[in-house]
């Protein structure tokens, strides 16, 4: 790496589309983000704003045969801008990385043996990991002299304690399948822990934060003294709390009742509980917003899914409470966590004997900036902190390059 080389593009492969980011370390300003969607679709779309150049976000729209013809569109898009993969100023490229296991519980450095740890890794991540490993596979094909840096989602977790990873299951049974709760989400909660600690003008060692990341994806975790003691998700992403799409923690004998009673196969059982439950499964909607004007319609469907999502979101916070014994804040953070003031108010309502209050003009306030939310005199501070994964996966990418 050279001195100049300040420039880190973070890459987000899925299954069918990748989302990229050009960051400058320097202040990390963002240089370019887009998105490429429907990888493999003749609708292929890619959006590219450079934001380097003040630009207009481009659109192109037509078929993108796979991963790799689509990090060439980035990359051609990126070189229009004089921002290319080829430029001295790029440092390193950070990937997402869904599913590191017990084996990475740091940002890592990719070479072979970390590809292959990370191909190991798919059977408790099938939907994700082998998105990941294209993205990797696709990148170095393209800059191979280039450090890459996979940056996982679990990794964060890896501190729970074993009384809190581990299921009530047997042992051998768990061992052998690598069974245990491995949260996700972990670079949004490690980011929106240790700012929530400067919001309050604290080192993150000295404060216990309870993180709720409410994004069409959700999960809660206790965070003590910096370090993550429990987490909502588990083996994969569906326990926990109501989602989206997702069911969050259900009875698992609902799994093989419906498979005796109603027929239906693992495949089926697993639509349902992670792309027709949720939210989506309880009123026909996912995005929060519909669902507080069906609310203000006086649809009682929608009512219904609100108060289900609240209660989950109540009972994590109850939980996580007495895990961590003192709270010094309780972090609203992604879409819902962000936006919805509605949800933030019926979450922490009726908590005061737990020291939780909201402010509803401080609630009401709508803004990119890290705030509270609770009134002076709560003893556990509430509060609203916008999550920033790209910019977290690239400080860390970055951090262990320039190290
Ligand atoms: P994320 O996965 O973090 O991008 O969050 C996406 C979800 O955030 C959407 O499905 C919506 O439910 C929610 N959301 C986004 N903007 C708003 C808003 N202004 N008010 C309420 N909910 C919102």
């Amino acid at each position: 790496m050279t001195a100049t080389a300040t420039r880190v593009l973070v890459l987000n492969s899925g299954s069918s589309s990748v989302k990229y980011q050009l960051l400058d370390m320097r202040d990390g300003a963002r240089l370019a983000v887009g998105l490429v969607e429907r990888i493999g679709e003749e609708t292929s779309r890619l959006a590219h704003t450079p934001l380097a150049t003040g630009g207009d976000k481009r659109e192109t729209e037509g078929p993108i045969a796979d991963h790799q013809a689509a990090l060439k569109a980035v990359a051609a898009e990126l070189s229009a801008d004089g921002l290319g993969l080829d430029s001295p100023e790029l440092a390193a490229i950070g990937h997402r990385v869904v599913h590191g296991g017990l084996k990475f519980t740091e940002p890592t450095v990719i070479d072979d043996a970390v590809l292959q740890e990370i191909e190991r890794l798919v059977p408790v991540a099938p939907l994700h990991n082998p998105a990941n490993l294209t993205g990797i596979r696709t990148a170095r094909a393209l800059r191979p002299d280039l450090p890459q840096v996979a940056v996982f989602d679990t990794a964060f977790h890896t501190t729970m304690p074993e009384y809190a990873a581990r299921y009530a299951i047997d042992v051998e049974t768990a061992d052998a399948h690598r069974i245990r709760r491995y949260g996700f989400h972990g670079t949004s909660h490690a980011y929106v822990s240790r700012k929530t600690a400067e919001l309050l003008g604290k080192d993150p060692s000295e404060v216990n934060v309870i993180v709720l990341h409410l994004g069409n994806g959700a999960s809660a975790s206790a965070v003590a003294g910096g370090r993550c003691v429990d987490t909502s998700m588990g083996l994969t992403p569906l326990e926990g709390l109501v989602m989206g799409t997702r069911s969050g923690d259900i009875d698992p004998a609902v799994t093989f009742h419906l498979k005796r009673v109603a027929g239906m196969s693992e495949d089926d059982v697993d639509v349902l509980l992670n792309k027709k439950s949720g939210l989506v499964g309880l009123c026909g909607d996912n995005d929060m917003r519909e669902i507080r004007r069906r609310i203000d319609e006086g649809d009682e469907r929608a009512r219904l899914a609100f108060d289900i999502y609240i209660h989950r979101l109540k009972k994590y916070i109850g939980a996580y409470t007495a895990v961590l014994g003192r709270v010094d804040a309780v972090a609203f953070t992604a879409g819902v966590g962000e936006n919805a003031a509605p949800v933030r108010a019926a979450a922490l309502a009726g908590l005061e004997e737990m020291g939780l209050a909201v402010d509803a003009d401080r609630n009401a306030v709508r803004s990119g900036e890290p705030r509270l939310i609770s009134p002076e005199y709560a003893r556990v501070a509430a509060a609203v902190v916008p999550t920033d994964e790209e910019l977290e996966i690239a400080q860390q990418t970055y951090a262990l390059v320039s190290a």
